[in-house]
Formats: C-alpha cells, sequence, structure tokens
C-alpha cells in the first residue's frame, strides 16, 4: 500500500470559467494558471504522483513547456494516470479538500465525481471530494485564491 498527499494554490482572476474538479462551474472569477488552473485535479495529481514515487506535477509538466499552454488537466491527470499503471500500481481511494470562499461548491460536488471517476478508473463512490471556506480568512478568504488538498491510497496491481 502507498499513500500520496498532494497541495496546490491557484489565484483568482475576474471573469469566468472556473475549472474545478475536471469540470467547468460558472463563476464570476477562474483560477490563473499555464493550464486550465484545475488546482483539484493538480492536488490529485501531486498525491498521485507521490504515492508512486514519481516526483512532483511541475517536474512532468513544467510551466516552460509552451505545448501545455491552457491544456486542460484532465489530460494531464490522463498522462500520470499511465505513469501509475507503468509502475504497477492502481488507485484504491482518493480523498481531497476545496478551500474557496466562492462560489458554493456543493451543488458542484457529484458531478467533479462523476468527471474524475473514469479518470482515475475508480468509481464514484472511491472519491471523497469536501468543499469548505476559509472563513473569510487570508487570501482565500478575501476571494484571492483556491486551493486544494489531496490524499490518495494506492496498491500494487
Ligand atoms: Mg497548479
Amino acid at each position: 500500500m502507498r499513500v500520496g498527499i498532494g497541495y496546490d494554490i491557484h489565484r483568482t482572476r475576474s471573469g469566468g470559467p472556473l475549472f474545478l474538479g475536471g469540470i467547468e462551474i460558472g463563476s464570476e472569477f477562474g483560477l490563473v494558471g499555464h493550464s486550465d488552473g484545475d488546482c483539484l485535479i493538480h492536488a490529485i495529481i501531486d498525491a498521485l504522483l507521490g504515492a508512486a514515487a514519481e516526483g512532483d506535477i511541475g517536474q512532468h509538466f513544467p510551466p516552460s513547456d509552451k505545448s501545455l499552454k491552457g491544456v486542460r488537466s484532465t489530460v494531464l491527470l490522463k498522462k500520470v494516470m499511465e505513469i501509475i499503471k507503468q509502475k504497477g500500481l492502481k488507485i484504491i481511494y482518493v480523498d481531497s479538500v476545496i478551500v474557496a470562499e466562492k462560489p458554493k461548491m456543493a451543488p458542484h460536488i457529484l458531478k467533479m465525481k462523476k468527471a474524475l471517476a473514469p479518470l482515475l478508473e475508480i468509481p464514484e463512490d472511491k472519491i471523497g471530494i469536501k468543499a469548505k471556506t476559509n472563513e473569510r480568512l487570508g487570501e482565500i478568504g478575501r476571494l484571492k485564491a483556491i486551493a486544494c488538498w489531496a490524499v490518495c491510497l494506492l496498491e500494487e496491481r
């Protein structure tokens, strides 16, 4: 069994769309990023790479790589799944937390699970996505950023 942890934070910018958990959410702001800015997927990717002892997202997809500009993070996750499988690993469970003051995430969580399940090759009931605000504290509380945490459990195939 292998456990991985991942964290990511992205600055917000005015104007949507907001990409999070592999879906597009109607929002007054989006996330700044070299890719689509989906920091939930980025946190999950880092958890997976950590569990596989394969470095981190920046090593595999450096911001200097112009071919990745604006890439959907779902595409990056697919590439990471290839690494996981090549190492003879499979995912048992992924759990995560979104820390965002806005928008309300609850209406979107089921859709995120449905988007992530086929990518992670696990059923929706093996994916945890929780959302909370930062109690209006700090930069996240002032709507300047959204952060995500993820952990995963992998096993040898
Ligand atoms: Mg990121």
